[in-house]
């Protein structure tokens, strides 16, 4: 292993290839497994992650929007890409990088129907989004008249899939809502599949679906966060690895006398002697200012270090005082210790927010 000589965020493509196996062992293997690589694959790095899934046989893809899946089609990905929210204005690029769209309203459906008349598109790939509950983006129930009557003896669309999205399948106590949600989709499903007279593929299970709601894997399950390794509750970190570790160095350790402060705003004061260490990462890069003043610990050499003083664009510091380091040493800011869970805990929010919000400007490490 080279020294960490920077702020990195490595990706290991091997914990990946451990949590794909993992998720795919949890459905029957003629279930399609569509892994979720939005936003950059939740921060890490999207094209060296749809590769490696590539080539470990996930089914389909899902962006959230076509500049993401323009990217992965330039990076020579073939697998089919759905494309969750995509903005009417793209609708020409994401037909001439064959990606699939999202159709969740009648006036989303009119315009991919004009835009791939004009197109000249037959059988053009599709799929219709329902809301079940989640009161984000679907049709309901009762577009399915409105929908037939659109698309009814018009050649140049042909539904893939139909999907939902479930809004709390982290949560037991939300057990009846999202059993509730499955209900009201199985109810508009063989409804329009008959009106329809043929079957598209069905999906609603996100990753905590996929660990907590095994009935519902219908024909394809898609996974994000349990790719990246986390369940959304601790009791799954046995069986995930994260794949992505934010890593950096000691810029420089400084002694502090009694009553000196530390960092912007004087946000910090020391009452008796400290070490501190300042460490070349920032807001700018993703901590945001939230993680200050206490809240947030990193590991050095396996012991936690807590930030002191508010968080500045470039550079945190840590309280080193009861830890053996030197300028130049590894900091670990999450991976597997504290892993990203419990590092978002530390400013309320959770691992899908902490990872999404690394930075561009983060070099990316990838090894597996
Ligand atoms: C982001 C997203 C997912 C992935 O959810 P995870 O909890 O990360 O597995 C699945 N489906 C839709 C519609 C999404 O927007």
């Amino acid at each position: 292993m080279p020294k960490t000589s920077e702020t990195q965020l490595e990706i290991d493509l091997s914990a990946l290839e451990h949590n794909y196996r993992y998720l795919r062992s949890l459905i029957p293997s003629n279930t399609k497994f569509l892994a979720v690589v939005k936003a950059f694959a939740y921060g890490s790095e999207a094209v060296a992650i749809a590769k490696k899934l590539e080539t470990l046989g996930a089914d389909y893809f899902a962006v959230a929007y076509v500049k993401e899946g323009v990217a992965l089609r330039q990076a020579g990905i073939t697998t089919p890409i759905l494309v969750l929210h995509p903005q009417t204005v793209h609708f020409n690029e994401l037909m001439e990088n064959c990606l699939e769209p999202s159709l969740y309203s009648v006036k989303v459906l009119k315009e991919f129907l004009e835009a791939a008349q004009n197109n000249g598109q037959s059988n053009y790939p599709v799929h219709i989004k329902f809301n079940t509950g989640l009161n984000r983006l679907g049709f309901s129930g009762e577009h399915i008249d409105e929908i037939m009557d659109l698309i009814r003896n018009r050649g140049e669309i042909k539904i893939t899939s139909f999907f939902s999205h479930l809004a709390a399948t982290e949560d037991p106590n939300e057990k009846a809502f999202t059993l509730k949600q499955i209900g009201t989709f199985n109810k508009i499903v063989p409804e329009f599949e008959e009106k329809l007279g043929y079957s598209p593929l069905k999906h609603i299970l996100n990753t905590s679906g996929i660990l907590n709601y095994k009935a519902a894997q219908f024909d394809m399950v898609r996974s994000g966060i349990g790719l990246y390794g986390y369940g959304n509750d601790p009791k799954f970190d046995p069986y995930l690895k994260p794949v992505a570790t934010l890593k950096t160095v000691i810029s420089q350790i400084h002694r502090i006398a009694p009553h000196e402060s530390v960092g912007y705003n004087r946000a910090f004061t020391s009452k008796d002697y400290r070490v501190t260490a300042t460490l070349p990462l920032g807001h700018a890069d993703g901590i945001g200012r939230q993680y200050g003043q206490g809240k947030a610990m990193v590991n050095v050499k396996g012991k936690m270090a807590p930030l002191i003083g508010n968080v500045c664009m470039d550079m945190i510091m840590i309280d080193v005082t009861d830890i053996e380091c030197q300028e130049g040493d590894e900091v670990i800011i999450f991976g597997e210790k504290p892993n990203a869970d419990e590092f978002a805990a530390f400013a309320d929010t959770i691992s899908y927010e902490l990872l999404t919000g690394i930075s561009q400007r983060v070099t990316r490490i990838i090894k597996g």
